[in-house]
């Protein structure tokens, strides 16, 4: 087994199809010996009829409230963001808000993902709906999610390996190396049987040789799954994937990889 002490990419309640309260993921992640959890709800047209209404937003936005050390873990603020068009755009970006969440008038509207990202330490950007992929050639796919992974506040994609998009495994994870970003290996796909098992390997395997970092994460909708990532530690471990090249080995190699990113630097007094 692996030493693997974050795990930034869970769910709770917010995200609808998600069972836990942040507090229940918090105690389950200090339970499974997790130093570092981060929160990351869907950010996506999929949770709301009213997508465009502030008020569905008010989760995110007060994120702030969070304390950053609860139950002796380090909790980070984040959200997987659906990404919505072939341009890597994401979820929100073409949203205007005209109105604040108790109903003030914003003259010039504000932007949705703007005022959301601005709250948050990371974000990850997955494809969810797939419409906008329908038809597209793969080079396009690849190129897709390189701008999704070029955007300044995304860490790394989620799910790559299950999201059913069909890409360039070695341009993808080249250019994650270039960014300093890492490539996700996700729980959850290891659930069921499946080709995506083969493309999560292969994308392990890739990012072995080439020397991308991974982030191995549960991608928890129940906090009795949070730090859990057996499955796909016994992948790795088929594969003799190196530990050095696991970003979330530990809390600091996590935040350093953050910075080293340019998403965010955090200083140790900021996260007590
Ligand atoms: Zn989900
Ligand atoms: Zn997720």
């Amino acid at each position: 087994m692996y030493q693997i002490e974050c795990d930034t990419h869970t769910h709770t309640l917010y995200s609808r199809h998600a069972y836990s309260t942040i507090e229940e993921n918090v105690r389950a992640a200090a339970e499974a010996g997790i130093k570092l959890l981060g929160s990351t709800e869907h950010f996506s047209d999929m949770l709301f009829d009213d997508y465009k209404s502030l008020k569905n937003y008010q989760y995110l936005l007060c994120l702030g409230n969070w304390p950053r050390q609860w139950h002796g873990v380090t909790l980070l603020r984040g959200c997987e963001a659906d990404i919505v068009d072939m341009e890597g755009h994401l979820f929100g970006h073409d949203i205007d808000i005209t109105r604040s969440t108790i109903g003030d008038v914003y003259d010039p509207p504000k932007n949705l993902q703007d005022l959301v990202f601005s709250k948050l330490d990371y974000v990850i950007a997955s494809v969810h709906a797939k419409r906008h992929t329908e038809g597209q050639s793969v080079a396009k796919n690849t190129e897709m999610y390189i701008k999704a992974l070029e955007n300044p506040k995304v860490f790394f994609i989620g799910h790559i390996g299950r999201a059913g998009v069909p890409f360039e495994l070695d341009e993808v994870i080249k250019r994650a190396k270039e960014l300093n970003k890492p490539i996700e290996i996700n729980e959850h796909s290891f659930f069921w049987e499946g080709y995506h098992q083969v493309v999560c390997r292969d994308v392990a395997a890739r990012c072995a040789e080439i020397g991308t970092s991974i982030c191995v994460n549960t991608d928890a909708h129940m906090s009795c799954e949070v730090g859990h990532t057996e499955k796909a530690q016994a992948m790795l471990e088929e594969i003799g994937f190196p530990q050095e090249l696991i970003i979330n080995r530990t809390r600091e190699s996590f935040i350093e990889g953050l910075a080293k990113s340019g998403v965010v630097t955090f200083d140790e007094a900021s996260l007590k």
